[in-house]
């Protein structure tokens, strides 16, 4: 191998020999490069001049695959790899049922659903279904930014007809994120007459959205009411089992076995984006390859609990809910009064404010009127001890513990 500036070139006998690896190996050849070498080369073949007599050919990686310019479409995006739940069922057999049936009963769909919530795996896997079907099946998978972006391309330099044609040539059109159409005038313009030729054509039409079209601002009503021809599906925030198995599902495709606690942990994470969700599970895999140290509910408490924190609670909140839970009011919570109806729920309080917020025993103590910093240990230890004698109590706990996580996630 001869390390050049920007390549690394591996002679190879022959010239079948170099697409043969190029074809195959050229991406995990490129990633290790990059890891050893600690920069970015590409692999590249030449063949070795005793071999031939012709001058050695560098053979440079494939293309990938063609497929119509537009944004990137997952092949890892599938169905298969889909976890359905309550909160997606809906959108998943719409999209099953337009991958199957493209140009059927549900044109124009519309998945509709917040931020990682499952959107663009869902569409993805309607193409990518189709695709790979029937690979001379024309699907053009994009967004409307880059949409926007081709046609303003188009007017400048390749010429609009160009573009209409491309457009109206595609077997089905998925559009992601038409929330960013807002306000769009000209692209509006013209994607209503994309819209209206494949519709006709009876093509199917997939997007995808953040808001209700109703809710898009400055979005042309013609276009509002066509998004609402066909049919509208959302995606709704997961519940725990759910978030479970899709958590299980994902550490499998990394090759982790993830405990049951584990999963619990960070199913219970007050976070309900899957993308996040995500994200807490590959901290956590990273920090346990780098160490060396086993994926246990220890490490997920020591890599999350900072991350976890930043959403939560202040000791406010935990006052605020504790004490509309008991039918007390916060002062009282605050207060020094000793009668058991206020000095349960005010342990109860200290414990879930050591539990859900960053605050300090000190500082907990503070928020609750100037109690000193033993009073606040004493009844955290209180509360611990209750929990496993008293199910009325934990059942309590429990309770007030999720009224103040949700009122966090949707404030
Ligand atoms: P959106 O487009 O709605 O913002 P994505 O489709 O990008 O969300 O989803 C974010 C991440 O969550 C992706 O990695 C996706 O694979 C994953 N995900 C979402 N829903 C599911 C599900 N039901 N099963 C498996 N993975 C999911
Ligand atoms: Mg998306």
């Amino acid at each position: 191998m001869r390390l050049e500036e920007s390549r690394a070139v591996f002679t190879v006998p022959n010239r079948f020999f170099a697409e043969w690896i190029a074809e195959r190996y050229s991406k995990l050849l490129n990633e290790a490069l990059n890891r050893e070498m600690g920069r970015s080369l590409d692999a590249a073949f030449e063949v070795s001049p005793e071999q031939v007599q012709a001058k050695a050919a560098v053979i440079q990686p494939p293309p990938p695959k063609s497929r119509p310019a537009g944004i990137n479409l997952n092949a890892a995006y599938t169905f298969e790899s889909f976890v359905v739940g309550p909160c997606n069922e809906l959108a998943h057999a719409a999209c099953q049922a337009v991958a199957d049936a493209p140009g059927g009963q549900y044109n124009p769909l519309m998945i509709f659903g917040g931020s990682g919530l499952g959107k663009t795996h869902l569409v993805s896997a309607v193409a990518n279904r189709l695709v790979n079907r029937e690979p001379s099946y024309r699907v053009h998978y994009t967004s409307s930014e880059a949409y926007s972006n081709e046609l303003i391309q188009a007017v400048r330099f390749d010429g609009i007809q160009t573009f209409r044609d491309k457009y109206r040539r595609v077997d089905s059109l998925i559009i992601e994120d038409i929330q960013f159409l807002s306000g769009r005038e000209r692209t509006q313009e013209e994607f209503f007459h994309t819209f209206d030729a494949l519709f006709q054509a009876g093509r199917q039409i997939v997007l995808t959205s953040d808001k209700l079209p109703r809710d898009i601002p400055g979005l042309a009503s013609r276009l509002r009411t066509r998004f609402e021809w066909g049919l509208l599906a959302d995606l709704q925030t997961p519940d725990t089992e759910t978030k479970l198995a899709i958590l299980q599902r994902k550490a499998t495709e990394k090759g982790v076995v993830l405990s049951r606690q584990v999963a619990a942990y960070l199913a219970g994470q007050p976070e309900s984006s899957i993308r996040v969700l995500e994200g807490y599970l590959n901290r956590l895999m990273a920090v346990s390859r780098l160490r060396g140290a086993e994926v246990s509910l220890e490490l997920a408490r020591q890599v999350l609990g900072p991350l976890a924190n930043e959403h939560l609670v202040g000791v406010e909140d935990v006052l605020r809910v504790v004490s509309a839970h008991y039918g007390v009011r916060p002062a009282d919570l605050k207060s020094s009064r000793k009668s058991r109806d206020i000095s349960r729920p005010r342990q109860v309080a200290m414990f879930l404010a050591r539990r859900l917020t960053n605050a300090s025993f000190p500082e907990i103590g503070l928020a609750l009127g100037g109690k000193d910093h033993s009073t606040v240990v004493k009844g955290v230890q209180r509360v611990e001890k209750l929990l496993v004698e008293d199910p009325e109590l934990a059942d309590t706990v429990r309770a007030v513990e999720n009224a103040i996580r949700q009122g966090k996630q949707s404030d």
